[in-house]
């Protein structure tokens, strides 16, 4: 079959774009091409731009309520579609289906919080400030905003922006990732389907150049970003130059520390999915388990035999816990990773390289494949400690106590998330209260906060003071107005020098 053309999505139609530049897109099971996706010029940009721009004003003016119908059909389509677009992750992404389904169920969360956009967007006010005088406070959209995402969540990360910016009144650009662009089609196709005005929703696919035009753009407001450190920095500097609003989440190291009170067998159940799950290809991933005490003798060779054990396959398989790595490219990266680790001399105890990739389904041979690796004996000036390696390499670092658990986790550059296993209150307490993190979990190894709390980092995870989705998703896509309002009978006669206060 031969590859077929991933397009824009501008003003309500599918389209080619000018700039006849494309880019291959993998199945990483099978290592074949399966897409080519357009890559937009600056042009492409203006257009989608113009489209969201024209269709502002109209779109702002929709009451609220009205809004939130548009989203409740989209609700409704995405729930009827939601297993064909796990089937397009699984394809283009590599990770397991029912993990692609999870994607969409968390996706699908934040879609229903935006349906409750009236109440999100209900003001507050004050009557009486003064006499005859009272006070509101309203939140109005900001006109274009974009939004740019990273390969691993391709229909989730979009829905942490999208659906939300779109209910509070915007009209939105998305610019997903070129390695996994499928399901922003087929989102923008339902959103469409639900009502959506021609241009509310945009989609224009690409990478660096697209993205510069859109934070150069000077009717781009707002952009949000999730993905790597290095590309969110250069973003928010350059985007905030520019006077946009911006969020930038990036990458991550997160921890998990294991207390020698907990509760081991969940333990390694739980380090094994979040180490493993998705290739390890998550930015709430657990990529360093914390073994406090004597906990790492006996939780070591257990976590060997599991990670030896699992179950790697062509994603579609039913039985798959683990899929292929996402890119040729990316493969190399973490292998890479794996021998910095063995030339640091931290303790390689299961070598991912080893994997046979002949028993990962029919036709997968040249799929870009690798088993889960484990480094035992880590320590923190290794370049694997330090640095995140986005892939299935869990590594272990031994510490003698929970006061040295939490300085080493504070001492660590990203502040994403961390996890403490443990059957102690006061010790569950104190981590969650200390952590210099921005999303903490008590015996939950994956803690992404639900639709309606937000999601966001701290350190160098996120720049930018608003975190995604919640409320503080619907700050960032909205701006602030007061109003005061006084009638002529209450206004008395003369001018007034003195600075106002209250009478
Ligand atoms: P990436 O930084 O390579 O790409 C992210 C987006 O930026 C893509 O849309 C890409 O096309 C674009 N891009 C790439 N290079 C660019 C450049 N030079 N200038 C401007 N834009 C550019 O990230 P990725 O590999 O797609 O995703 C994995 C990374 O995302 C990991 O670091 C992971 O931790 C992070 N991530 C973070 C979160 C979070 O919430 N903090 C969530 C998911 C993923």
């Amino acid at each position: 079959m031969s590859p077929q053309p991933i397009q824009h999505y501008i003003n309500g139609q599918r389209f080619a774009g000018e700039s006849g530049q494309a880019q291959d897109v993998f199945n990483p099971a099978t290592g074949r091409v399966t897409g080519r996706v357009a890559l937009a010029s600056h042009a492409d940009v203006d257009s989608a731009v113009a489209a969201a721009k024209a269709a502002f004003p109209a779109w702002a003016e929709v009451p609220p309520i009205r809004r939130a119908r548009v989203l409740f059909k989209f609700l409704e389509l995405l729930n009827a579609h939601k297993d064909e677009l796990a089937e397009a992750i699984t394809r283009e992404h590599g990770k397991v289906f029912t993990d692609a389904q999870g994607e969409v169920a968390r996706g699908i969360d934040i879609v229903e919080f935006a349906c409750g956009i009236p109440q999100l967007l209900k003001g507050d006010y004050t009557e009486q400030v003064s006499t005859g005088i009272d006070n509101w406070t309203t939140r109005q959209p900001l006109g274009v905003v974009a939004g740019i995402t990273p390969f691993n969540f391709p229909a989730m990360v979009p829905m942490w922006m999208f659906p939300l910016a779109i209910a509070a009144g915007n009209t939105f650009i998305l610019k997903p990732s070129p390695l996994d662009p499928s399901a922003s089609l087929l989102m923008a196709d339902l959103f469409q389907q639900a009502g959506l005005p021609a241009g509310v929703f945009n989609v224009v696919q690409g990478d660096k150049d697209s993205v510069e035009a859109l934070l150069d753009h000077p009717d781009v407001r707002a952009l949000s970003f999730v993905g790597s450190t290095p590309i969110a920095n250069l973003i928010y500097e350059r985007g905030a130059r520019h006077g946009k609003r911006i969020q930038a989440l990036g990458g991550a190291k997160n921890h998990m520390v294991v207390m020698p009170d907990a509760n081991l067998d969940k333990a390694v159940d739980a380090l094994i999915g979040a180490a493993y799950g998705s290739a390890g290809e998550r930015c709430m991933a657990i990529s360093v388990a914390v073994l406090v005490g004597d906990v790492a003798d006996k939780l070591v060779p257990r976590l060997a035999e599991q990670a030896k054990a699992l179950t790697i396959k062509n994603g579609l398989a039913l039985d798959a816990e683990m899929g292929p790595i996402v890119t040729a490219h990316a493969h190399r990266r973490i292998t890479g990773y794996i021998e910095k680790g063995v030339e640091e001399d931290a303790e390689l105890v299961v070598d991912g390289r080893d994997f046979d990739a002949a028993v990962t389904g029919d036709g997968c041979a040249e799929g870009f494949w690798m088993g889960g690796t484990l480094f035992d004996h880590v320590t923190p000036e290794m370049t694997i400690y330090q640095e995140e390696i986005f892939g299935p390499v869990l590594v272990c670092v031994r510490v003698p106590d929970i006061a040295t658990a939490i300085q080493l986790i504070d001492d660590h550059e990203f502040g994403n998330g961390a996890s403490c296993f443990t059957e102690s209150g006061s010790v569950a307490r104190e981590f969650g209260r200390r952590i210099q993190v921005g999303m903490v979990g008590i015996n939950v190894p994956i803690p992404v906060p639900m639709a309606w709390h937000g999601f966001g980092g701290w350190k160098r995870s996120m720049f930018g003071d608003t975190h995604a989705y919640g409320e503080e998703g619907v700050r960032f896509y909205t701006k602030q107005k007061s109003i005061m309002q006084r009638w002529s009978s209450s206004i008395e006669h003369g001018a007034e020098f003195a600075m106002p206060t209250a009478k």
